[in-house]
């Protein structure tokens, strides 16, 4: 196991698994190191944490049923 420094594109590429916390202890603390030093991936982790958490909440306010018909027709009036 090294503890290089993992770069901008390696970020993002474990970034979804970083916030769904499904990345192992190393990774998550290269991750967690890449997040203190780079201004631009902390933001775009904000952002998808963000949004991850306003899917969440849609989920969660809207019975299972109609959920589909819901998202098909905010779909539409895009
Ligand atoms: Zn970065």
């Amino acid at each position: 196991m090294s503890n290089k420094p993992i770069d901008c594109e390696q970020a993002l590429s474990i970034l979804y698994d970083y916030l769904d916390r499904e990345l192992g202890e190393h990774d998550h603390e290269a991750m967690e190191h890449h997040l203190s030093v780079c201004k631009s991936c902390f933001s775009r982790a904000e952002f998808e944490q963000r949004l991850k958490e306003k899917m969440k909440s849609l989920r969660e306010a809207q019975p299972a049923a109609d959920s589909n018909d819901r998202i098909k027709q905010l779909l539409k009036d895009l």
